[in-house]
């Protein structure tokens, strides 16, 4: 059977690229983004009543991750990335129909737009569906994954002389908590599992329309360098 799907709305997200987006949703409550709804779905109607609501699901197309050949077996960053594991037993991006799910908190309901907080997605992100949170169905007390119990360990984050003030002047700019995204966004740890950089080497990310670089002083320790303008 085949079934045609098509966006009910696009994610404009703090996330331009995917390095650095946080591995699920709410572990950087400052990522925020605006789900612009697409006709018919950007009259009120479609959202009437959702502003009782504090999260929402969202069923998305992992769209810069569309593979025409279905994978079996990925390997998962959470597991290192070098051993496979079944595609169904993952949350990879790499997966049959290419559809994500995130719970993300709903801060605000408007006539075609959803504000968002504790996003996962890319900028563009095309959206297929969204449901309400609904917590007693949804929380499952006693539930267990043995690959993937807790978050992940955060690693320290601290920022050099010129950085922070620089973070604090385009988040006024922005109007966004920039500085607590930073720190939550790498805070993640975003270098691939196998990597131990050189002190020198310097990575890169762009949030918002900021770049943010950064290196690791010590193997577990994250220096913010430079937040500046692309
Ligand atoms: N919470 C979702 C899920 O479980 O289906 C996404 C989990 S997936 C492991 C999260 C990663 O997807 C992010 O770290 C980001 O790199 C990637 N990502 C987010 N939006 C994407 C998109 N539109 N296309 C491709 N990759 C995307």
């Amino acid at each position: 059977m085949r079934h045609t799907v098509s966006p009910v709305g696009i994610l404009r997200s703090c996330f331009k690229e995917k390095f650095a987006i946080p591995r699920q949703p709410q572990l950087a409550p400052a990522a925020r983004g605006v789900l612009e709804l697409l006709p018919p779905f950007d009259q009120g109607d479609a959202v009437e009543g959702l502003e009782q609501v504090s999260h929402v699901w969202l069923l998305f197309l992992f769209h810069q991750a569309l593979e025409d050949k279905p994978r079996l077996k990925v390997r998962p960053p959470r597991l290192g990335g070098n051993k496979s594991m079944g595609v169904f037993a993952t949350r990879s991006t790499h997966r049959p129909n290419g559809i994500g799910q995130s719970v993300v908190r709903l801060e605000g309901v408007e006539p075609g737009r959803l504000l968002l907080s504790g996003i996962d997605l890319l900028d563009g992100t095309p959206v297929l569906d969204i449901k309400p949170y609904v917590p007693y169905a949804d929380s499952v007390s006693g539930a267990v994954n043995r690959m993937a119990s807790d978050a992940p360990a955060a690693i320290a984050v601290d920022w050099s002389d010129s950085a922070l003030p620089q973070a604090h002047e385009h988040a006024l700019r922005l109007g966004e908590p920039l500085v607590e995204l930073i720190e939550q966004c790498l805070a993640q740890d975003p270098r691939p599992a196998y990597q131990v950089p050189p002190p020198e080497r310097v990575y890169g990310v762009k949030f918002w329309d900021v770049q943010v670089r950064w290196h690791y002083p010590q193997p577990d320790v994250i220096r913010v360098l430079e937040v500046a303008p692309e």
